[in-house]
């Protein structure tokens, strides 16, 4: 961190900041310019509060140098992080297909997807047991009987299940559960994010509608402050001011985020784009971007899913496009040699 201060600072002002930065083990190198003196701040910045300091008399500005997210900085971690799930992983040169139902409707409905989506290609079953809809007036999910379901149909088919966790008193459970999702609108749910991050399990970290990267990564930061390093972050499309596609999918994230941070990333094109019609040709793209996986919405009778509808696949138009993400995936591989 570098801060700039403003001509002929108070003395004493100046020494009261510099034993402060002292006493939180900051070495300071002071470079004294013709109009202005510079000191550049060493070691672990990113406990200061950087609007503290430059709302200091003495301080002109105040810029840093490093990001303020250190366990999810690739930085501090050249390797990308793999996590394992059961017998199969995210990251590391693997595509991971995640599938399934917005909501778990039935025993039914979930298990006939599982086996559906597992014999097109999918590595993970996804679906949501407990609901963060807009409306208190809509379907809110099954809770802790869809999770069972859920449970019954990795069972049957043998994928790992993820479901999303909207608040702390659900955790316990979720024991049984393979990756635990946060959806975007709890992004920014600290507490959560802390207590997740006690976990022993992976944990999908979804951008916020309005997060920017740093905020993104400082989330992802949380959870691994707390100890659990398996983090996955799922791009879900941003708010802009287009309105024609429900959100607006940033597969720029993809580049952007390998270069910040080891963390697998999943995109999820169909929350970014709410109709099911942009689901395919935005999966293949977010694989040729280098995406590590995907989350794609798929129901048995789209015209009557309790929840999102309009953007989930049918199981034909999945084994379609499953098929499509393997060769591009191959291909990929293949160009880089
Ligand atoms: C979901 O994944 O079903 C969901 C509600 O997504 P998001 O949090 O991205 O809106
Ligand atoms: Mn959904």
């Amino acid at each position: 961190m570098i801060v700039i201060l403003k001509s002929n600072p108070n003395r004493e002002q100046l020494e009261s900041l510099i034993n402060w930065l002292q006493e939180k083990g900051i070495t300071i190198h002071t470079s004294i310019g013709e109009s202005h003196t510079i000191l550049g701040l060493v070691g672990d910045t990113s406990q200061l509060d950087i609007d503290l300091i430059a709302a200091l008399d003495i301080v002109d500005d105040v810029k840093r140098v490093q990001e303020p997210y250190k366990n999810a900085n690739r930085k501090f971690h050249p390797e990308d992080t793999v996590v394992k799930v059961r017998d199969t992983q995210i990251g590391g040169g693997t595509l991971t297909i995640m599938a399934g139902p917005c909501s778990v409707e039935s025993e039914e409905q979930v298990v006939s997807i599982a086996k559906a989506v597992k014999a097109s290609g999918a590595t993970m079953l996804r679906g949501g047991a407990f609901k963060p809809r807009t409306s208190p007036y809509s379907f809110q999910g099954l809770g802790a009987q869809g999770l069972e379901f859920l449970k019954v149909a990795r069972q049957e088919t043998g994928l790992p299940i993820v479901t999303e966790l909207m608040d702390i008193s659900q955790i316990p459970l979720f024991d049984d559960v393979d990756v635990i999702q946060i959806g975007a609108r709890n992004m920014q749910n600290f507490n959560l994010l802390k207590e997740v991050g006690k976990l022993d399990k992976p944990i999908m970290i979804k951008r916020g509608m309005s997060a920017t990267y740093e905020e993104w990564l400082m989330s992802a930061e949380y959870v691994m402050a707390s100890g659990n390093q398996d983090v996955i972050l799922c791009e879900r499309g941003i708010r802009t001011f287009e309105s024609y596609t429900r959100n607006t999918l940033d597969l720029a994230c993809i580049p952007v985020l390998r270069k910040l941070t080891h963390l697998p990333i999943i995109i999820d094109p169909s929350h970014a784009t709410g109709k099911s019609w942009l689901v395919d040709p935005l999966a293949v793209g977010a694989v040729a971007t280098g995406a590590d996986g995907l989350l794609i919405e798929v129901h048995n009778d789209p015209a009557h899913a309790l929840c999102d509808g309009a953007q989930s696949l049918k199981p034909e138009a999945f084994d379609t496009l499953a098929k499509k993400l393997l060769k591009m995936h191959n291909f990929c591989a293949a160009l880089e040699g």
